[in-house]
């Protein structure tokens, strides 16, 4: 893997270069478009989220992700729209609803998505999460029929756990180029099997929620939470959970003054220090999208990096059981 600084007129950005493909560290993920989820509205849909998609591409940025099952349809058609004319400027990730993955249905729905994308091929399709019925054979088996007909580029799966990263491997008998998984300061799971693997093995582990849906970003606290149901049911957002991280996000807070720059930039810069990571923060905003980009080129020390995942393991966040009551206080709205 080697990660090289942008050139010409993209000095910020930095790009991970793994199997010929050469994806910009900073991607950008796009849920937010069209998803009732997030409630961000029809304004951002319709005007908001093309313009952050084109001012990312003029940052350099390359890595869009979308899926099928954002907004129905809706992210991929808004994306799709918004990189006409560029297309040679991205590299275009989407994701398979995987219900009934049968090889026909892998192939129908990759046209499908090509079509909304308005695109001849998608660079990167991935299985948005392991089928508990389904095994990877058929999945794979239709997988190698959109990569044999040209209109996938890359394989890439979402939510796999190690052993079946690899069997979807043995099953397509080629590389499948990435994992997506959730991935950020204070959920670090994919650091004991994923990451050591795709760093030995040259493959790509792309990681989602990097500011942990805005929880990292020092813009909320326990009096002060985000609307939308995608983070209502998120525990991070509990109110006791938002005050148990003040340390932690006063740590960030302090990182970034010495840098000049924000918590969530440093939680970027934080997570693509790892080798083989890239992360596809998702933006309300065009002025988010450009902080988000700009934290390519925030170096952190290794001291630095130290000090936050020291505050990360001494936040501890109320889970589980005895997290329902808060929980349905929040869900109910009382
Ligand atoms: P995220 O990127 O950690 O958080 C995005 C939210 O954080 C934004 O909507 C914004 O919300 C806030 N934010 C972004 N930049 C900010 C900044 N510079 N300063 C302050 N706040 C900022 O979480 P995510 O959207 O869950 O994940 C990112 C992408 O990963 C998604 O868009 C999607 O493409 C992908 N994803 C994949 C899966 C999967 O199963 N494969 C699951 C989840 C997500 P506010 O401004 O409203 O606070």
């Amino acid at each position: 893997m080697a990660r090289t600084t942008g050139f010409g007129q993209h000095p910020l950005m930095r790009y991970v270069e793994v199997g010929g493909v050469r994806v910009s560290a900073i991607g950008l993920g796009t849920w937010q478009f069209g998803s009732g989820e997030w409630g961000y509205g029809d304004d951002y849909a319709r005007h908001e989220a093309a313009a952050i998609v084109s001012r990312a591409l003029e940052l350099g940025v390359n890595l869009v992700d979308t899926a099928e099952v954002y907004g129905r349809g809706r992210s991929e058609t808004i994306v799709g729209e918004a990189i006409r004319g560029r297309r040679d400027e991205v590299f275009l990730a989407t994701k398979l609803l995987p219900i009934m993955p049968l090889p026909p249905i892998v192939e129908w729905r990759a046209r499908e998505s090509a079509r909304r994308l308005g695109v001849e091929r998608i660079d990167l399709y991935q299985v948005h999460w392991p089928n508990p019925v389904v095994r990877d054979g058929p999945i794979m088996e239709g997988m190698r029929r959109v990569l044999d007909s040209g209109l996938v580029a890359h394989a890439g799966v979402s939510n796999y756990p190690l052993a079946r990263w690899q069997r979807a491997e043995a099953a397509l008998g080629r590389p499948v180029l990435s994992n997506q998984v959730r991935y950020n300061l204070v959920q670090r799971k994919p650091e004991q099997k994923l990451l050591p693997w795709a760093q030995r093995e040259g493959r790509i582990v792309i990681a989602y929620s990097p500011l942990a849906q805005g929880f990292l970003s020092g813009r909320y606290d326990a009096e002060h939470l985000p609307g939308g149901s995608a983070r209502r049911t998120n525990l991070l957002f509990l109110p006791e959970n938002m005050t148990r991280a003040s340390e932690l996000v006063d740590t960030l807070r302090s990182i970034a003054k010495q840098h000049d720059a924000t918590p969530s930039q440093v939680a970027l810069a934080w997570l693509i220090r790892q080798p083989n990571v890239v992360a596809i923060p998702g933006a309300s905003s065009v002025a988010q999208l450009e902080t988000n980009v700009a934290a390519a080129d925030l170096e952190l020390s290794d001291d630095e990096a130290r000090m936050l995942v020291d505050a990360a393991d001494r936040f501890v966040a109320v889970n589980g059981p005895a997290a329902l009551p808060a929980l349905a206080r929040r869900v109910i709205g009382r």
